[in-house]
């Protein structure tokens, strides 16, 4: 949803007028934030009820300190719900790296990158499937698959992206 909608939303909620010069310097104010988080801010705003001589719309202010409350109670809720805290149960196992921070393996220099690699807890849930693929691939004489290889790595030892894996990545 973009921020002018969701806005809007929270005025209508609100039964609130919302002027569109108000709209361009909400926008403007809230610039720099999150737009799920003051969604989510705006969510909780319009179900409350209005307090007695508050305004009908919430001013920018309201919706900033909304916003920092809400990041403020989501950093406190602990990992610990993720069965797999290190790509946090991306479903295809997948966690971004930036290289070179985390060097993505290619020898020659080369231009800083956002590179993605599979999670161990992925390549191990679906070894049986990464294998019988790479089964097929080899008898249609094509290269081994990059899962393959990580599968491989990581039973080896030599899966280049633990060391990294291992320290939580954020
Ligand atoms: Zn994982
Ligand atoms: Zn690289």
């Amino acid at each position: 949803m973009s921020l002018a909608l969701t806005l809007t939303l929270l005025a209508r909620a609100r039964q609130a007028e919302f002027a569109e010069e108000d709209q361009i310097i909400y926008a403007h104010v809230l610039r720099d934030l999150d737009l799920g988080l003051i969604g989510a801010a705006c969510e909780e705003l319009a179900r409350e009820p209005r307090e007695a001589f508050a305004s009908t719309m919430p001013t920018v202010g309201d919706i900033r300190a909304r916003c920092e409350r809400i990041e403020y109670a989501r950093a406190q809720e602990p990992l610990a719900t993720f069965a797999c805290p290190k790509c946090q149960d991306e479903p295809n196992g997948w966690i971004q790296w930036e290289c070179p921070q985390t060097h993505c393996g290619r020898a020659r220099p080369h231009a800083p990158h956002p590179f993605t690699a599979r999670c161990p807890c992925w390549l191990r849930r679906n070894g049986a499937m990464i294998r019988l693929r790479d089964q097929k691939n080899r008898e249609k004489g094509r290269p081994q698959t990059q899962d393959a290889i990580a599968l491989g790595e990581l039973e080896s030892g030599a899966y280049p992206y633990i060391p990294q894996v291992g320290q939580s990545p954020t």
